[in-house]
């Protein structure tokens, strides 16, 4: 079954407020200009928000769960910095039967924001435009890079038999072993 069939999606779709409410549309964004007048000074800030696309190979977090930004913001001379962590949940097929995986990451972030083309030109900083700070784009980085390149149901998951597909953590298949051909050629020498 594919993760993208699972039941519980359309629940939180329905229920969402629909327009009219702004920081709903752009839950990530942060009014800084107090921060930026006061050099030095940290906020802490607690956002929720679901970001579409957010899939590597196998791996997707489910449509409609939201990420979870919680995160502290301190203002220095060249901008604002980031720190603290993202959560997101995640929905997979494990590499070796194809069964289904889920998880969570939760990566720990370090990050600037400055202004663009600003003089000091930082150029690893998120941009900063204005007064208005986006977390999106720091929070679907730090949510992809964290996502599991070839996630297990189980470690010792004992996945598929190469000749019939039967799934071994259900038990062994009837197909025989398969025989490593330097082990076989001492075979014929020792049969009869
Ligand atoms: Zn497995
Ligand atoms: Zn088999």
């Amino acid at each position: 079954m594919s993760p993208r069939a699972s039941s519980t999606r359309t629940l939180t779709e329905a229920t969402e407020p629909r327009g009219g409410d702004i920081r709903a549309a752009r839950p990530f964004l942060v009014q800084v200009a107090a921060l930026r007048k006061a050099l030095g000074t940290t906020r802490h800030e607690q956002r929720h928000g679901v970001i579409e696309g957010l899939a590597a190979v196998g791996v997707v977090v489910p449509d409609g769960s939201p990420v979870t930004a919680d995160l502290t913001l301190s203002s220095y001379p060249g901008g604002i910095s980031v720190v603290g962590t993202v959560r997101a949940p995640w929905v997979g097929e494990c590499r070796r039967c194809g069964g289904p995986v889920a998880g969570t990451v939760e990566p720990t972030v370090r990050e600037r924001y400055a202004p663009v083309g600003g003089v000091d030109g930082d150029e690893d900083a998120y941009p900063l435009s204005g007064d208005e700070l986006d977390l999106e784009p720091l929070a679907r980085d730090a949510v992809l890079l964290d996502l599991p390149l070839a996630p297990l149901c189980s470690p010792g998951c004992l996945g598929l038999c190469p000749q019939c597909g039967a799934n071994w953590n259900a038990g062994p298949c009837a197909c025989p072993a398969v025989v490593d051909p330097r082990w076989s050629a001492l075979d014929s020498l020792r049969d009869p």
